[in-house]
């Protein structure tokens, strides 16, 4: 076996959800989803073209109604972008590694700013890339980026930046003006640019769009810049896996090999629920966005009044990122928390080491008397530790 696949981490999110999974009573909010599922529509849209007969191989980059699509929902948000610039992927954990696949050799060097959901470093790890982290600023319970330490960071020896924004799991997001100074010195050093923007939809702040400020809206289309999104948040779709990603002419052709050498093609009647989904963007979405707000608007006023525990509301994403005061090691707090409190959260240390004493809580929950429950067991938790 390859020595980078060999170092892999085992997931410490799914170490946690093991020794929870299974036992009665347990609250789990650990993983990145919630528990309502996909709009009937379009699960009907998928369920007809099975009933048509779609089930074959189909393009490598999608189908050209659901590039087009994509095209239009992307140029509604973001200005111009071109379907012949889009590639349909299996979820938005394909279309990053598809991207990494694209642009990095082993022994590359790739910044990414953390913390950030495991994936995004793991994969230029398994290509054999090295990956050099920045670490965001927490400034009482918020996360700050510090620009300068990201310029330095990044080099003409830098093959890739990546950076997920809206952020999983913090919540943190790029303003527009950081978005320029990073787009304008990724230029100078030949830098390519990978955006996860899966949550960019799941925005709480004022915005033009109801969209978080995105490296579409500033770059050119042949900037070297990759950008990944994803249908399972903003459309309930996390089983489907059905994501995309935009990327510059130049790429496109080795996308699609790529894409045949992974996958061959995403399945026709997932695209046709994407399609269904795309139609009925502006119903589905900020509906599913609305709820969140109030589920996040539940969770943290409660959260934040638990002696000990240190949070901010988040302007994006779906998870409150909370540090406990005087618990240093996130992974065995979070395991107790499972056996003890029947309370399932996500460690902060699966998102970057130094966010040991952390928490990820995801508050997507159909039921916001779920959280106030949660709540409940993680204070009356606390006051048995005297
Ligand atoms: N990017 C981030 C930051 C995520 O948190 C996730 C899922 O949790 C994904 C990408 C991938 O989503 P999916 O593969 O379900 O499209």
């Amino acid at each position: 076996m390859r020595t980078a696949v060999q170092n892999l981490e085992a997931s410490k999110i799914r170490e946690v959800a093991n020794a929870g999974l299974g036992r009665d009573n347990v609250l789990a909010f650990w993983f990145g989803e919630g528990d309502e599922v996909t709009p009937e529509s379009v699960r009907r849209a998928a369920i007809e073209s099975i009933e048509r007969g779609e089930t074959f191989y189909a393009h490598n980059l999608g189908l050209p109604e659901l590039r087009e699509a994509i095209a239009a929902y992307a140029s509604a948000l973001h200005g111009p972008v071109h379907a012949s610039r889009i590639a349909v992927t299996s979820g938005g954990v394909s279309a990053l590694m598809l991207a990494v696949q694209a642009l990095v050799d082993a022994g590359d060097e790739v910044v990414a700013v953390t913390p950030v959901w495991p994936n995004l470093t793991a994969q230029p790890a398994i290509l054999g890339a090295q990956v050099r982290c920045v670490p965001l600023q927490p400034q009482d319970g918020a996360w700050q980026l510090d620009l300068q330490a990201l310029l330095n960071a990044i080099t003409p020896t830098t093959r890739l930046l990546i950076v997920n924004a809206p952020n999983n799991p913090t919540g943190w997001t790029l303003t527009r003006a950081q978005q320029e100074a990073i787009l304008a010195h990724c230029r100078r050093t030949g830098t390519w640019i990978l955006a996860d923007e899966v949550y960019e939809r799941l925005y709480y702040e004022d915005s033009a769009t109801g969209c978080a400020p995105s490296f579409l809206d500033i770059a050119a289309p042949e900037d070297r810049l990759v950008v990944a999104h994803s249908f399972s948040k903003s459309f309930l779709m996390t089983g489907w896996r059905l994501g995309w990603l935009v990327m510059p002419p130049a790429l496109v052709d080795a996308m699609g090999k790529l894409i045949e050498f992974n996958t061959s093609c995403t399945s026709v009647f997932t695209q046709r629920a994407g399609l269904a989904a795309l139609a009925q963007a502006e119903e589905i979405t900020p509906r599913v966005v609305a709820h969140l707000r109030r589920c996040r608007d539940t969770l943290l006023p409660l959260l934040a009044a638990v002696p000990g525990v240190q949070v901010q509301s988040p302007p994006g994403g779906m998870y409150a990122f909370f540090r406990l005061a005087g618990f240093d090691d996130s992974l065995q707090v979070a395991k107790r928390l499972v056996a003890e409190a029947g309370l399932g959260l996500a460690p902060g240390n699966a998102f970057a080491p130094e966010a040991q004493g952390w928490l990820r809580w995801c508050f997507a929950s159909r039921e916001p008397a779920r959280l106030e429950e949660g709540v409940r067991r993680l204070r009356a938790w606390l006051v048995a530790q005297g």
